[in-house]
Formats: C-alpha cells, sequence, structure tokens
C-alpha cells in the first residue's frame, strides 16, 4: 500500500482533543495524517459559540496540566506558551451553597487554603496537607502509570491492583475524602472533582482524588479567547506540519477489509483510503454505526457500556455583572448526595439544583460587551436512558435554572438582563457529537470501566484501528484524552515499525 518514500495515511475520525491530539502525535511519527470531522468546525466537545459580540465556550473551560500541552506542542517544533496566551486562576473556583450561606474559595496556596478551611473546621484544615500528600502519591502511581500505559492483557491492571489498595485507591472517591475531613462543606468542596468527568464520587475509585491534587501542583489555567484557542492552535500545527483538518465530513463507515480497516467512507459516499484509521468518536457509536454492528469479541467491557450522566447547559448573554461570581463558580444545592444519586444512578431528573458557572469575562473581557457576561451555566442531569424528552421539557427547565440563579443564589435582576440565549441538552449531544444515549462524559469512570476495562487505545479485534477520546483509556477530561492520543500514537509507532 505504501513504500519508504511515500509517507503512510492515517484517518482520525473526530476532532476532538484527543483526535487532535492523536494527528499531531502521528505527524510528528511522519505519517500522512487528515482528521475528518461531521461538524462544521473542528474541536468537538470544545468548539465555541459567537453571537452579538458574547462568546461562550460550549465544553471544557478549566485547563489542567498544561505541560501535556507543552509536551505535545513541541513533538512539532512548537511552544505552546506563544501559540496560546496562558492566564493562571487564582482562586481556582468558587463553591457557594446559596441555601445555607456558606462558601469556600478554592486557593492555590496550601496555607491560604487551609485559612481558608479552617473558617469551617480546624480539623478538616489540619488534615489537608495529608490529604494532599495521598492524592500526589496517587496521581504519581495511579493516573501518570497507568493514564500512559496501554493496558493490552489484564496482567498490567493486576499488577496495578496492590498499589492501589496500598494507596486507597481502589475504594471509593467519597470513602478517601471522608478519611481526611468530616465537615460537610468541605467534604463536598474535595470530593465533587470526578464530577467534572462525568463520575459519581460515592462510586469512582480514589483514583479522581488525584484531580484536586493535580490542580495545586500545576494551577488551574484559562487561555485568552477561551478553551477554542488551543483547539485553533492545534489546527495550526497539524496544518502546518502537512496534515488536513477536512469538517463537514461525517464517517459512515469504517471500512473493515480481513479484519483489518483499511480506511473510512464518508456519509456522501466518498472513500478514503488508509493504513491506519484512529477513531475519537463515541465508543460505542463506533462499534455500532461506524463498524456496523461487528461484534466485539473482546472483553473490554465489564457489564456492557454504561455512558455517564449528560448535561443541561445555557449560555446567557447578559448585560450586567455579578461581581459575587468568579471565573468559575459552583452552586452547591441542599442534599448533594441525592442529586449525585439522581443524574447519575437513578436517572432521574434532580429536585434540588447544583450547577457550575463559567463566566470568563472576569479574566478575558473579550469574550462579552462592556459590563455584560457571557455566562455558560451546567447542570447535571442523567443520559437520555433515562426517557426525557428534551424537546418537551427544555423551556420548563431553563425556567428552573434561571428562577434558582436569580432568586435562590443572589443573581438580582438575571432574567432582565439576558439579551441572547442558546442552550444545549443531552438531545443535543447525541445529534451533535454522535455520542450515545446523548452522554456528555462518554463511559462512566467506573474500575470496572477502567484500564484493561475500558475502550483499548489499540481495537482487540480490528487491525490497524485505534481509539481516543473520552469513552477510551484512561478517560474523560482534557489531560484524560491528551493521554490517551500519547498510548494510542506510540501504538501506532510500534505497529508500523517506527522508531520512536
Ligand atoms: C460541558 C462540559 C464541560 C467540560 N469541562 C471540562 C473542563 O473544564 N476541563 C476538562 O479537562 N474537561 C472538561 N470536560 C471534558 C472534556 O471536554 C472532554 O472529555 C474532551 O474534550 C473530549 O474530547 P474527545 O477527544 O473525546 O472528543 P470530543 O470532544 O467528544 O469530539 C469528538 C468529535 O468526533 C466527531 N465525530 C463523532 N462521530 C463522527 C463521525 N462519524 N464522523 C466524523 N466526526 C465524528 C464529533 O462531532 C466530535 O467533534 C467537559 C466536558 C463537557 C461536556
Amino acid at each position: 500500500m505504501s513504500t519508504s518514500q511515500q509517507p503512510r495515511r492515517a484517518i482520525v475520525v473526530g476532532s476532538g482533543f484527543g483526535g487532535l491530539a492523536t494527528a499531531m502525535r502521528m505527524l510528528a511519527a511522519g505519517l500522512d495524517v487528515t482528521v475528518v470531522e461531521r461538524l462544521p468546525e473542528p474541536g468537538g466537545r470544545a468548539s465555541q459559540l459567537r453571537d452579538q459580540g458574547y462568546t461562550w465556550d460550549l465544553g471544557p473551560s478549566l485547563v489542567t496540566m498544561p505541560w501535556c500541552f507543552d509536551e505535545l506542542f513541541a513533538l512539532l517544533d512548537r511552544d505552546f506558551r506563544r501559540e496560546v496566551e496562558l492566564i493562571g486562576l487564582d482562586p481556582f473556583y468558587r463553591i457557594d451553597w446559596p441555601h445555607d450561606g456558606t462558601r469556600i474559595d478554592f486557593l492555590g496556596d496550601v496555607g491560604a487554603m487551609q485559612e481558608e478551611l479552617a473558617r469551617l473546621s480546624p480539623a478538616d484544615a489540619a488534615a489537608y496537607p495529608a490529604f494532599l500528600e495521598a492524592s500526589r502519591l496517587i496521581h504519581e502511581n495511579a493516573v501518570l502509570t497507568a493514564g500512559r500505559r496501554a493496558f493490552e492483557n489484564p496482567l498490567p491492571f493486576a499488577q496495578l491492583l496492590p498499589t492501589m489498595l496500598k494507596l486507597g485507591a481502589a475504594r471509593s472517591l467519597s470513602h478517601f475524602c471522608s478519611r481526611f475531613f468530616s465537615e460537610e462543606h468541605i467534604f463536598q468542596a474535595m470530593s465533587f472533582h470526578s464530577l467534572y468527568i462525568g463520575g459519581d464520587p460515592y462510586r469512582v475509585p480514589a483514583v479522581y482524588a488525584a484531580l484536586a491534587y493535580l490542580q495545586v501542583a500545576d494551577g488551574v489555567w484559562y487561555t485568552k479567547g477561551g478553551m477554542y484557542s488551543i483547539v485553533q492552535a492545534m489546527v495550526r500545527a497539524i496544518e502546518g506540519a502537512g496534515g488536513r483538518v477536512r469538517c463537514n465530513a461525517d464517517v459512515d463507515e469504517i471500512i473493515v477489509r480481513g479484519g483489518r480497516a483499511i480506511g473510512v467512507r464518508l456519509a456522501d459516499g466518498e472513500v478514503l483510503p488508509a493504513e491506519i484509521v484512529v477513531s475519537d468518536a463515541d465508543p460505542v457509536r463506533t462499534r455500532t454505526r461506524l463498524l456496523k454492528g461487528a461484534p466485539d469479541r473482546a472483553p473490554w467491557r465489564f457489564r456492557g457500556p454504561r455512558n455517564g450522566m449528560s448535561c443541561f447547559l445555557l449560555y446567557l448573554g447578559t448585560d450586567r455583572q455579578w461581581p459575587e461570581l468568579l471565573h468559575h463558580t459552583l452552586m452547591v444545592g441542599d442534599g448533594y448526595r441525592t442529586f449525585i444519586d439522581d443524574v447519575t444512578r437513578r436517572q432521574v431528573l434532580p429536585e434540588n439544583l447544583s450547577l457550575y458557572l463559567h463566566v470568563p469575562a472576569r479574566t478575558d473581557p473579550s469574550m462579552a460587551p462592556a459590563g455584560g457576561d457571557s455566562l455558560a451555566v451546567l447542570l447535571p442531569v442523567p443520559n437520555l436512558a433515562s426517557g426525557d424528552d428534551w424537546s418537551a421539557i427544555s423551556d420548563s427547565w431553563r425556567d428552573k435554572v434561571v428562577d434558582y440563579l436569580e432568586h435562590d443564589a443572589g443573581m438580582t435582576g438575571l432574567r432582565a438582563s439576558i439579551k441572547v440565549e442558546h442552550r444545549m441538552t443531552p438531545a443535543d449531544f447525541e445529534r451533535r457529537y454522535d455520542a450515545d444515549e446523548g452522554t456528555a462524559f462518554s463511559t462512566e469512570p467506573l474500575l470496572t470501566r477502567s484500564a484493561y476495562f475500558r475502550q483499548p487505545n489499540r481495537d482487540r479485534t480490528v487491525d490497524g484501528l485505534y481509539h481516543v477520546g473520552a469513552g477510551a483509556h484512561p478517560g474523560a477530561g482534557v489531560p484524560g484524552v491528551l493521554l490517551g492520543a500519547e498510548v494510542a500514537a506510540s501504538l501506532v509507532r510500534r505497529d508500523l515499525g517506527i522508531a520512536t
């Protein structure tokens, strides 16, 4: 199919962070790479929306582990910190409990954070350094090592288990946090982070305690112009290295002959031949739609796929601001555990609301007209397996969220200040990204769906097919999919006999 003079051709299906990062790594390895994306713009869940002077990042908003991007861009001789303007945030975010008036600002400095926690519980404040140290060990031994490993067979997983047990990382995140914190607000502030990637803190392993630690270790960052500025920088890097990003190109089939992927067929019938196919699409849809339901004989699914929760998002352009909102603000409602149970395990719409607000104009005035805000409001909700019909309930949930913010969370005058608005429901996640059951974060990050039991980065049935993105190993979140891209690209190099 190829000679030593001709670069070997690779197709990446989907231009999320995982797909773009794999494309960059394969270009660095000398492959001829084309990324095909069904939407008109690249970026996937990190797309951006602009309307009447307001700019919203549709999905991710916090940059953590920025060194993952440093390493990635360096492969193509680019300096990530010149490609985008990184701005450090401190406080990282504010956590508000509007129903009882409690507030915690999550601060980068450990001593300052202890003072912040001591207002609520001196004992918990004293335990904070020990919590960070225990989380550091998990981050270094269970996350960074395991996240960069391929788990091609059950052995590495079995080898990792004793370390996880020793570090307390195999039990639930909530159990881990309760060893250090007993004051309820502090417990919630230290345990909620797995929700960022669709994980229920009461059921995901304490591996995800690393999410709190890595903020303190590497900072929480914003890139000027929003998260989308990173997508644009990645596309520049890909095109600068001779790769292509083709939008409005919906892949309808990954063509398999004799057990080997040989290219993709687009919805308009065009065939793009390739020696390597990488899917950044939803793992369930890759199997059912793109591989036309080809049986998956591999044991990567422990008890069948279980998609994580979804989100209901409002993007509001307002003509005023609320100074008590920081760049990132969480509003936690009464009944934290019931709320989480509702949106994950029980799959019912929540009684009491807990919300996350992104207010980028606080750091970057270019994101909204002067004096206004481009608010993104995120409410975790069940995915479409709940049976909810969002075309029927979306308006009433919009009103419910706006009423809560205005009347319970102190955002006086919100409703009247909204000049432009958009929204995204679980049905939109399904429609836009072809996300199975409209999941926002793909397969749930449970222990039984991690490492060997998650979608592997190299397909176990079809040769020449690789998987990246939130549903593949190691999992969701921007750093997670960047690590997955590293694993997938190193498998491609190894399989093609390309020296590292
Ligand atoms: C609301 C929200 C907030 C988040 N906040 C954060 C955060 O602050 N920090 C963080 O680190 N993470 C965050 N995350 C998680 C993070 O955004 C995702 O895990 C990550 O961006 C997913 O990247 P991906 O590689 O899986 O690709 P995706 O972004 O899922 O993109 C996949 C792409 O594939 C395309 N595609 C699918 N099927 C086809 C096909 N057949 N043909 C062609 N193209 C196809 C889709 O259109 C899409 O563009 C957030 C996620 C959401 C939803």
